[in-house]
């Protein structure tokens, strides 16, 4: 483990200047454009279809030409060949892989993820990790299921940095939370990586056992939260809540994004060593200027295993304007939504992120459950459905929230109080009105 403690330290390639950083990813672009055409049936017939020949992509502004495509067209791809392997995955039979799911609303797929695969892009995940405070000696708190992606390119950084584990028994189900804090307490890890549902589980349980989250949470000094959007107010209120250091946000999918927030906390840091990411427009497909939310299109680095180039993650992103306050110079971006969480309201289209901002603005309010009820007809108003909070008089707060949903993003909202939203609904910020109508039966 010394040689390799030597070498885990990230490099200064999170401060190249954006021409390096340019050159490289055209470098890398066509590298990959020249390997998928020759290797991998799944774009070579794609590219055929859409008359481009990789050779004629000269600038990173070319790569529109290529057609994207999404979940729905690799799970009709399985379903036609009948095989997980449908043709888009570089696979050395002498090199050892594992298959991963990726699961979702529409339904699995499978990544094909090879050896090579899991030391670059672990290796590039390190960074991530040493920027959340994580060092060789500490110990370590995983939470991610053996199924994932993510689990593989963890136990890479585990090996590389020099950390012992601790996993706790059971998934990130919150019926798995006592499990989790009996763990945290037994080993008292440095450091935690869990995915941010799972930690609001985990408060909810310490409130049922009556124990206090900095007690439980007294060895953590810092936190990689990954699977939600966390808003500033509520990562501040966590941070006091369990009293750790920080807690950062990493944000990523199997299919090959990764990007982590520095301790500026303003949007995550796309690791564009390992990916190149673009916002476009959902209707036409042109790729948006900066600071315009749109579909988040990614294309991997990485060429082993399953390769993902302009795959359209149907996540509502941005890539956000301005340089970060910590100085290094790879783009930050924000990920709101799954596309489908969208709601239009009199002409307005909203993700929940944007209720949640607003509702942060009243302390009383922070990290409490909501939901949006999406109604089966045309909008004119949003209908929230709210947790009552533990304290304060609930007319005041009302007129609060209508206030400033009226300020931005400037909808008119009715609101309906619930003492606790049902289990089936935490973690889901969007229901819809008919589910909304049988529960209230
Ligand atoms: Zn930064």
């Amino acid at each position: 483990m010394k040689n390799g403690a030597r070498r885990v330290a990230p490099d200064a390639m999170d401060r190249w200047p954006e021409e390096r950083l340019a050159k490289f990813h055209l470098h890398k672009i066509r590298q990959l454009l020249r390997h998928v055409y020759r290797q991998l049936p799944f774009y070579r017939q794609r590219l055929a279809r859409a008359k481009v020949d990789p050779e004629q992509v000269k600038t990173l502004g070319d790569l529109a030409r290529i057609p994207t495509f999404s979940k729905q067209d690799v799970l009709q791809e399985i379903r036609r060949q009948g095989r997980f392997d449908f043709g888009l995955e570089t696979i050395a039979r002498r090199d050892p892989a594992v298959l991963c799911m990726t699961s979702g609303t529409l339904g699995s797929s499978f990544l094909y993820l090879p050896r090579k695969w899991r030391a670059l892009r672990g290796d590039s995940l390190l960074r991530a990790y040493w920027w959340a405070g994580l060092r060789p000696g500490m110990r370590m708190l995983m939470a991610v299921p053996a199924w994932h992606s993510l689990a593989v390119q963890e136990s890479r950084v585990i090996e590389r940095l020099g950390v012992s584990t601790v996993v706790p028994w059971g998934t990130f189900l919150p019926r798995n939370a006592g499990n989790f804090i009996d763990a945290i307490s037994d080993a008292t890890p440095d450091f935690v990586s869990i995915f941010l549902p799972m930690l609001f589980a985990i408060l909810a349980e310490c409130r049922r056992r009556g124990a206090k989250p900095a007690t439980v949470f007294k060895s953590v000094q810092s936190i990689l939260a990954v699977g939600a959007p966390m808003t500033p107010r509520s990562r501040q209120q966590l941070v006091h809540e369990l009293g750790v250091g920080d807690i950062f946000e990493g944000l990523g999918n199997p299919e090959g994004l990764t990007a982590m927030e520095c301790a500026s906390h303003c949007g995550h840091h796309i690791f564009v060593d390992c990916c190149f990411v673009e916002i476009i427009d959902p209707k036409s497909g042109a790729p948006l200027p900066v600071g315009q939310r749109g579909n988040v299109v990614i294309t991997t680095l990485i060429p082993h295993g399953s390769i993902f180039l302009r795959y359209d993650t149907e996540d509502l992103g941005v890539i956000l304007p301005g340089a970060c306050a910590c100085g290094r110079s790879w783009p930050r971006m924000e990920v709101y939504d799954r596309r489908a969480n969208e709601v239009e309201i009199a002409g307005q289209r909203i993700v929940p992120y944007d209720v949640r901002i607003c509702l942060d603005e009243l302390p009383e309010l922070v990290n409490l459950p909501f939901a949006v009820v999406r109604g089966e007809t045309k909008m004119e108003r949003l209908t929230l459905l709210m947790q009552k909070p533990a304290s304060g008089n609930l007319e005041e707060i009302q007129a609060r929230i209508a206030n400033l949903l009226r300020k931005k993003p400037n909808v008119e909202a009715i609101q309906e109080w619930a003492e606790e939203l049902p289990q089936r609904w935490k973690g889901v910020t969007v229901i819809e009105e008919k589910d909304w109508r049988r529960a209230r039966v």
